[in-house]
């Protein structure tokens, strides 16, 4: 295996970033993960606009252009011959001594690049269950609207999800409303058949597979509102699912121990997962 690591592939176990890296220190950096389908990258571009985004809003660098960043992601897909799994790009504001305020402009943003292969099959299989998952407090900080490596909240709940048996956890504001999952946003489809998830406007970051589900259901005629819910309404919800990159559309049975629906994966969670890629963009060639 091999790692991109600000301009070179290295060995995995030779892969390091310096003491001083800002990411590290601070966790000031922001990340991206994208689906790999068959050697491909899925919704790429969107991928790519979140990463930009994410960028701007915390005043980093953009270390080079979207299509360099494209190759690094392709060429990081190639050399370790992925099929199918994630491939992950980071970029940090780089190596500067230790201050809270920023370095100086110009000091070089941190690349680092990873790809993984995933089983589509093991994927499948546990969307054909449906998994279970836990509701904790959203202690996250305010801007979860931007994807850094910031995750230390995430990690405690993820964590809290597996010591209680559970597959993920969905945070809660303090008014009791379902905010998302620690890596993945939420949903349930109501008992008059409507799908609902947050609005992207506050409390959650704006997943790329959220708004392709979202088309998803377009082109199948379904109905969605954007709009909060409590964990009481999704117990009680005749369908619950969740959305992200890696897990794509994973059906949930159970939340705090609760069965959804008839307890198995829902009609509607598991069509939307079955069309997601033919809704997805999904590319090889550069377009950007
Ligand atoms: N919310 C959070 C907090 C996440 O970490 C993720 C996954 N990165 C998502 C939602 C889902 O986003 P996406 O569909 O773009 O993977």
């Amino acid at each position: 295996r091999v790692v991109y690591v600000n301009g070179e592939y290295v060995p995995y176990a030779q892969a390091s970033v310096h003491v001083e890296d800002r990411g590290f220190q601070f966790a000031d950096g922001v990340y991206e993960v994208c689906e790999i389908l068959d050697g491909n990258l899925v919704d790429e571009r969107r991928h790519m606009a979140r990463l930009e985004r994410s960028l701007s809003e915390l005043r980093i660098d953009e270390p080079m252009s979207l299509r360099s960043l494209g190759v690094i992601l392709r060429e990081t897909v190639r050399r370790n011959r992925v099929r199918n799994g994630i491939v992950y790009l980071q970029i940090t504001r780089g190596v500067a001594r230790r201050d809270f305020a920023f370095p100086s402009p110009g000091d070089a943003p941190g690349v680092v690049c990873f790809a993984r292969s995933l089983s589509r099959k093991a994927g499948d299989a546990k969307a054909a269950v449906g998994v279970a998952v836990i509701t904790l407090p959203d202690i996250r900080w305010k801007r979860v609207d931007i994807k850094t490596t910031g995750l230390l909240a995430q990690s405690l709940a993820r964590q809290a999800a597996r010591e209680a048996g559970a597959y993920e956890a969905w945070l809660v504001d303090e008014k009791g409303y379902v905010t998302e999952g620690a890596s993945c946003n939420a949903w349930i489809l109501t008992g008059d058949g409507k799908l609902v998830t947050r609005s992207a406007e506050s409390g959650i970051l704006r997943g790329i597979t959220r708004e392709v589900a979202m088309e998803t259901a377009r082109a199948r005629g379904l109905h969605y509102e954007e709009r909060p819910f409590t964990v009481e309404e999704a117990k009680s919800a005749r369908e619950a699912f969740q959305t992200s990159a890696s897990g794509l559309v994973m059906p949930v049975v159970k939340i705090d121990g609760v069965a959804i629906g008839n307890g198995k994966p829902g009609e509607i969670a598991s069509g939307l997962r079955a069309a997601y890629h033919g809704v997805a963009e999904v590319s090889t060639p550069h377009h950007l």
